[in-house]
This record gives structure tokens, sequence and C-alpha cells, in this order.
């Protein structure tokens, strides 16, 4: 069939936390890097409709696409490595596609049908993936079947693509298989027992893996794959070693070492032609690893202890980083343990601050203080969604003397709501789905910083939020040179604070993080890492 869009399958085995979301970026990378149009799609195996009301603790960042999808921080990874957006249709739960196939119950879709995972889930789940081949788009979907082959969670989306190999004919379809080679210090030796379970499984359920990409910490022998390649069933070339690394971002070129993306054309019966060309990712590897200066932002939060709940934030540094070849060590900076007493201590080495997003009170008193002592000492600062929120407060108690100031968030009778839930917001009683979700404009003012940085009079970032700035207090803020130099043009809602008597002092609602790339940092990064470096060089 002409235009027929070709499907990968990843799936994972013997461990959960392999990388199969850098391993499936990279590979879309590389494809890409060839000229084909390619896209990654994740389903969680897990029975929330999306990972929105899921703590940070438990599966880290929660990311948001453009069109305002709630989704796995692999979304994150697709973008950051393939430079392109995702969507709805790209992060797919449990959860969705039962809801998906209970409504439809419910309407009556299956009058008179016993309604079953098999065919009903199952049919649902294809859908779903076909759904972004037959916009037109991609010549390549990248399917991620999250969770570890076994699990009782995994197995309809197993079942599933087990079907879509027939429906789509076998030379459509392609199945990757990521497991461990554990090493055993003790013996020193690497161990395939695993990986020949994992994959035997995997055929229990009718699926044969095509490529096995085997994480390991030494290099495989040439007797370790072709053993690996016999008992597992699989081409001896199909057998790709994926070393530990340094830095996520040497995946890719590790993988172009063994010509991965050519194994994977061939498996796909594509021809395996178009030059790679990756000279971008290749000079931002340069930079990264090459750097001239180095700083130290500190980043203050309440999730800090895991750090893939900023990992959005900590990508777009080191995207910022390497294009001003500066190293970026960041310091993890608890704020609930930030008091008068110690901040100055906790700050020291510090060449610029981040208050990072957060929901709830725990924390927050630490990052109003910490919003204070950078405004007074004149450290470039940052603040983002509720970092912005709380440099808002701050600067209401202190300068404006709203002494009892408050986001309505932590104090819902305060006296001085200087943030606060939007009319919009205040009858909503789910959690789930309901917040300021995906891009919004802002329209930024002429001569303001801001307006410099991005070099564009209307911008559009993505958002996850609830609360406002209350545009009560606006006035009082444009005053006291607090501006507010960028405005929602259809809602009038504040979009950015900028505080003119100070090197950078800037809060945004929304979430710069997010559209950073590895060969696109973003703009507001780079301000703010240069602002920092500046910082450095005058003390
Ligand atoms: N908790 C705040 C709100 O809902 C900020 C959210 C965030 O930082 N993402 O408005």
């Amino acid at each position: 069939m002409e235009n027929q869009p070709k499907y990968i399958f990843v799936t994972g085995g013997v461990t959960s936390s392999l990388g199969k979301g850098i391993v499936a970026a990279s590979l879309g990378l590389l494809l890409k890097s060839r000229g084909l149009r390619v896209t990654l799609q994740k389903f969680d195996p897990y029975i929330n409709v999306d990972p929105g009301t899921l703590n940070p603790y438990e599966h880290g960042e929660c990311y948001v696409t453009e069109d305002g999808a709630e989704t796995d921080l692999d979304l994150g990874h697709y973008e950051r490595f393939l430079n392109q957006p995702t969507t709805q249709a790209n992060n797919v739960t449990t959860g969705r596609i039962y809801q998906s196939v209970i409504e439809k119950e419910r309407r009556g879709d299956y009058l008179g049908k016993t309604v079953q995972i098999v065919p009903h889930i199952t049919n649902e789940i294809k859908r779903r993936i076909k759904m972004l081949g037959r916009t037109g788009n991609y010549d390549i979907i990248i399917t991620e079947i999250g969770g570890t082959v076994g699990d009782i969670e995994s197995l309809p989306f197993i079942e599933a693509v087990r079907q879509l190999r027939w429906d789509l004919g076998r030379e459509n379809s392609l199945f990757i298989h990521l497991t461990l080679i554990p090493y055993l210090a003790a013996s020193g030796e690497l161990k395939t027992k695993p990986s020949q379970h994992s994959v035997r499984l995997l055929m229990e359920s009718g699926i044969q893996a095509d490529i096995l990409v085997c994480r390991t910490e030494h290099e495989l022998s040439r007797d370790l794959r072709n053993k690996l390649a016999l008992f597992c069933n699989v081409a001896l070339e199909n057998v790709i070693e994926c070393l530990d690394v340094k830095t996520i971002y040497d995946v890719p070129m590790m993988l172009l070492e063994q010509n991965f993306d050519d194994v994977v054309l061939k498996g796909l019966n594509m021809p395996v032609e178009g030059e790679r060309d990756l000279t971008a990712w290749m000079s931002f590897l340069e930079r990264f690893k090459k750097p001239v200066h180095q700083i130290t932002i500190g980043l203050v939060g309440k999730y800090v202890s895991l750090q893939d709940s900023y990992k959005s934030i900590t990508e777009a540094l080191i995207h910022a980083g390497a294009f001003k070849e500066t190293r970026i060590n960041i310091q993890w900076i608890y704020s609930g343990d930030l008091t008068e007493e110690n901040i100055a201590e906790a700050f020291e080495n510090c060449d610029g601050i981040l208050i990072a997003p957060g929901f709830g009170d725990r924390g927050v008193e630490g990052k109003i203080l910490a919003a204070k002592y950078c405004r007074e000492q004149n450290i470039p600062l940052l603040g983002i969604c509720l970092g912005m929120q709380m440099m808002a407060i701050e600067f209401a108690r202190n300068v404006l003397g709203y002494t009892d100031a408050e986001s309505s968030e932590m104090n819902s009778q305060t006296p001085n709501p200087v943030i606060s839930l939007m009319a919009d917001q205040k009858n909503v009683t789910h959690k789930g789905g309901t917040m300021r979700l995906g891009n919004w404009k802002c329209q930024l003012q002429e001569g303001s910083m801001i307006r410099e940085i991005y070099d564009q009079e209307i911008i559009e970032e993505r958002h996850r939020h609830r609360y406002e700035f209350n545009n009560e207090y606006l006035d009082d803020f444009d005053r006291a040179t607090f501006h507010p130099v960028g405005i929602n043009p259809e809602t009038g809602l504040v979009e950015i604070l900028e505080y003119k008597n100070h090197p950078f002092y800037l809060g945004v609602q929304f979430h710069p993080e997010y559209r950073s790339t590895v060969i696109e940092p973003h703009p507001l990064f780079i301000a703010f890492i240069t602002a920092a470096s500046q910082n450095q060089s005058s003390k």
C-alpha cells in the first residue's frame, strides 16, 4: 500500500527504568536525521487517565504538550531529541483507554454485546496507535509500551500490538525489546539468562522480538552476542549494545556506531538510504562536552530529592548552557529548609536562582524568602509558575506593604489574595485535566527586557496552573516597577512580571522549560544563564 506508515513497538524486559524512552527517542532522532518523518508515542499501563494527578515523587515530572495534554516525562525526551512537538495522541494510559470504552458502552455503541478486554480494550488500543498513522504526517511511528513484559497491566497492550503486526502486515512493523544484561561482580561475568527469559515471556504472548537492545555496564563480547542471538532467536546484527554512558545525549551516537537505524530500516523493509544530517546535534554535543565557563544555579523547590521532578528545567538549563559554552552545576535547595538565618549560606555559591513550579503550601515560605533575598541582593532570579506567584507575594508583602498577602491556594480566606483563583476555576470540583493547560498567547511590552529576550511581540508558551495574578493589584505592582510586561491579549491575565531595579528578576506564569530542545535552546533560559554568568564575573 502507498503511504502505509511503518510501526515500531518498543517493549522492556527484566526490569523497569532501563531507559526505553531515551532509546526510542534516540532511534527517532537517527531516523529523522535521514529525512524520514517520525513520531513517538507512549502507552502507560496505569489506571490514571493521565499523570496530571500524580505526585512527582511517583513518576517524575508531568510534561505538558502544546495542545494541553498532561503527559509522562518521556514525551519531553521525544520533543527535546526530535525538536518537534507531540500532542494529546502521543501519550495514552490504560485509564484513558478504559474511559473511552466505558463511555462508548454507556452511549450504547456496543448495545447487546458483552464488553471485554479482548476485543474491545485491545481494539481501542489499536485505534489509538493507528490514529497517528492516519494523519498522513509520518513515515514511521514508534510506540513505546510502558512497564515491563510480564506485568499483568501490560498484557492488553502486548496483545494489541501482537494483533497489529498481522493487521498491518509483517513487513510494516518491527518489535524492539530493550533488556538488561546484568554484570555479576563476584564472578566478573555478564549474564544473558534474564534476557532469554524475558524474550521467552514475550514469545508466550505471541511476539518474537526482532531486535534486542541490551543495556549493559560492560561491552558485550562476540561470544555473548552469539549466545543472545542464538537463544533469543534474533539475527546477530540485530543484537545492539547499549552501554551505560555519561550523558543521555551520547546514546544516539552510541547506537549510530552500530548502525542501529540501518538495522531498523532493513527490518521494516525500507530502503537504507538518505544521508544522515546530525550537524546540529553534533555541534550541541561539542559545546556541551567542552564548556569554557561554568556557573552554579540554585534550584529552589520542594521535590528536590527526586530530580526527575524537574526534568524539563534541568534539561533546559543544559541546552542553554551548551549554547553559551557554559557548564551548569545545579545546586538543589529544598525550600522547606530555608530560613532568614541560613539563606545567605545556602545561596553563597549560586550565581543565579531558579524558583521551581509546584502545588500546595509545603515549602512556599522558603520560596518567598528566596525571592526576597534575590531581590535585595541583586541575584539573577527566574521564577516559574508557582515561583512567579511567590515572587509576587513577596513583593506585595515587603514592598507594597500588604503584609498579609497570600495566594488563595495557600489561604482561601486571605484579605489580600494577590494570587487568586480565576472566576472560571471557582466552580471546578474535579482535579484531573481542569487546570489552564497548554499553549496560550502572551503579548510582550515594548521596551521591556523580556521583549528583547524573545525579540517578538506575541509569544505562545505552555501552561499548567489554576491560580493567577490578581489584576486588582496590577497598578500597585506597575507603579513600584515590578512591571507586568507580558499579558494574555484575550483575557488580560498577567503572564510575566519583570522588576526594573534589578539585573534580572523575572517571573513567568507559564513553563518555558517545556519548549526548550537540544538544538533550539529557549531564549529565556539563555538570558537567565547570561545574567548568572555576569553576576559571577562581577563577584
Ligand atoms: N500551584 C500553582 C497553581 O496552580 C502553580 C502551579 C505550577 O507551578 N505549575 O496555580
